[in-house]
């Protein structure tokens, strides 16, 4: 039963998204059609100038459709018995680059964490969008905090940072897809994270206040013998 719940809430996502990603897509096809048309118009001269934003808006469309197409396709979550700590350690480098390249910094605190049932790629995948919103948050600079430790039923991963906060109206949104606050934003990111999170019967807790934002994801730790 909660397995067809949950499909049932995931075709439903699927549905509004179709209607956010048309729009998403055609905002740059008008953009990339406007700008072929003034070249057919003059002799050439204006496109040294627009076709890089061409391309930006080509990939920016790209993006968005790859994003879209990790949440709606009804893949299968290969989840098998693990250690969250192993995927932050391969993980941990890429952020690191990430953060530096942007003047912030990386800490992090593994305590010894019960096996728990992952599916690599989407855990990889929940921590980097995540750990990149964390990121985006600190403009001037500051630490991003990734924690493993153990609560008597759970396996917790806090992504915390110390960037701007979010909005106390904007709390509910969080992960409604297409629901962004940046310039360059997809609103998939979360709407991804929420969507992994289901999937391993792991919930998501946030605290957030002007001096910055933690994540609580919270996973279910295995019963020996029960098949829960
Ligand atoms: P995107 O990053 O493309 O905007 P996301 O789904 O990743 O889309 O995030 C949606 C929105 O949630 C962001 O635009 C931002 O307003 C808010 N948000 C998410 N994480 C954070 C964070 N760590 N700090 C502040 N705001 C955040
Ligand atoms: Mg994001």
């Amino acid at each position: 039963f909660e397995a067809e719940m949950a499909r049932l809430a995931q075709l439903n996502l699927v549905g509004e998204m179709a209607a956010g990603i048309a729009h998403e897509i055609r905002n740059p096809m008008t953009t990339i059609r406007g700008f072929l048309q003034l070249f057919r118009e003059n002799d050439g001269r204006m496109q040294k100038q627009y076709i890089p934003i061409m391309l930006e808006e080509l990939d920016r469309a790209n993006e968005i459709i790859t994003e879209y197409l990790s949440l709606a396709k009804n893949k299968q979550s290969h989840q098998h018995p693990d250690q969250i700590n192993r995927i932050i350690e391969m993980l941990l480098p890429l952020i690191q680059a990430e953060a530096v390249m942007s003047g912030k910094h990386v800490q992090y605190q593994m305590m010894d964490c019960p096996v728990i049932q992952l599916d690599d790629k989407e855990i990889r995948q929940l921590i980097l969008n995540m750990c990149m919103n964390g990121l985006e948050a600190m403009s001037i600079g500051g630490k991003l905090r990734i924690e493993t430790y153990r609560e008597p039923e759970h396996v917790v991963l806090l992504i915390g940072d110390e960037g701007t906060g979010i909005d106390e109206h904007h709390l509910e949104k969080l992960g409604r897809p297409f629901f962004t606050t940046k310039d360059e934003g997809t609103g998939l990111g979360l709407a991804i994270c929420y969507s992994i999170a289901a999937r391993h019967q792991a919930s998501i807790e946030v605290q957030s206040s002007p001096k910055g934002t933690t994540f609580y994801i919270r996973f279910p730790v295995l019963v020996d013998g029960a098949d829960s």
